[in-house]
């Protein structure tokens, strides 16, 4: 058992997973995650990168279970992701390096040729570049991010991955449904987080910020952050929310203060995953009852190949 988790965190995650997997679930925090990549459908074809990957002779494998949903899904050893950076398809952008629960989010939005979408927190932009692929470069993209550093960094992955229907703009998400009420047609909420589900004990520094006090003030952020999607959605458009934590303060609780501000006009869709190491959402935590609503949401558990993950994708009626 891991002995450099901070232990609230630690007490809770056992009050928050299933307690035959807390185990394994603690273990997963010490041991280096395989390293998946993804094809950039804008710039190369799949044939074009397994050669180039060939020639650099990096061993790489199919993620086959993400075909059909995902084009071009791959996998390598950790210790060969250093080489994989220093090769020409990555200088030109012909693939991305993301976890494979990133990659359900776009997949759930489902955003279509021409639409207009809108990504409201989006550094450094993993997801944007999924969107803008899945779109054909076509119809609207607004992607959105308040921090300088991050902002220009999303800048330059959608330049080098040969992006071109975004349109970036560096302010606070909680702004924009003021200034864009029932504007988009799909929003992706990717909300800023206390990425418990990225700890790793062998990187104390993606930890050393966290606190339960830290996920009651994020919970409050993404509180507002949902309310401000919800007036930038049309009538009939769909809102993907997620997060890379296990607490409910920042899962099941925004989402439940967004049904009870305007659960009359919102849905939850079922959300189906090709992965076994799925939990549905609590239905109560502390004092909170949750609404019946948020079942429909998942909890992807983390496992040695995907990190945990928390989505919800919603409709507006
Ligand atoms: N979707 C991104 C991706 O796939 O690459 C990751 C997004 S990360 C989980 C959350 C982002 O939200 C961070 O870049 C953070 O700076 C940004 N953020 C923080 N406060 C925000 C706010 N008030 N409005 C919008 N974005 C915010």
């Amino acid at each position: 058992m891991s002995n450099s988790l901070p232990e609230p965190f630690v007490e809770r995650l056992e009050q928050i997973v299933p307690r035959e997997q807390f185990d394994s679930i603690l273990r997963t925090f010490d041991s280096p995650k395989q390293v998946t990549f993804r094809l950039n459908t804008l710039k190369s074809t799949s044939d074009a990168l397994e050669d180039a990957l060939r020639i650099a002779q990096i061993p790489f494998e199919r993620v086959e279970w993400t075909e059909g949903l995902i084009e071009g899904v791959y996998r390598i050893a950790p210790e060969e992701k250093l080489r994989l950076t220093q090769i020409e398809a990555f200088y030109e952008g012909h693939f991305y390096i993301q976890n494979l629960a990133s990659m359900f989010a776009p997949v759930l939005l489902a955003p279509q040729p021409e639409e207009t979408v809108l990504d409201l927190a989006a550094a450094p932009g993993g997801k944007t570049l999924m969107l803008a692929g899945m779109m054909k470069n076509t119809g609207w993209l607004s992607a959105v991010e308040p921090s300088r550093e991050r902002f220009f960094r999303l800048c330059d992955n959608l330049k080098s991955q040969g992006v071109t229907n975004a349109h970036t703009y560096m302010t606070d998400g909680r702004s924009v449904g003021k200034k864009c009420p029932l504007m988009f047609d799909r929003i992706l909420l990717d909300a800023p987080c206390s990425s418990e589900a990225r700890f790793k004990t062998h990187e104390p520094k993606s930890m050393s910020y966290w606190s339960v006090h830290k996920v009651k003030e994020t919970s409050k952020l993404q509180r507002r952050l949902l309310l401000s999607a919800f007036d930038a959605l049309k009538p009939g458009g769909r809102l993907l929310y997620s997060t890379c934590s296990f607490s409910p303060e920042e899962n099941e609780s925004p989402l439940q203060h967004l049904l009870e501000r305007h659960g009359e006009h919102l849905k939850t869709l079922p959300i189906s995953l090709p992965l076994e190491n799925v939990q549905k959402p609590l239905a109560r935590w502390g004092k909170e009852i949750y609404d019946e609503r948020i079942q429909n949401a998942v909890r992807i558990l983390p496992t040695d190949t995907i990190d945990g993950f928390f989505l919800c994708l919603l409709e507006k009626i």
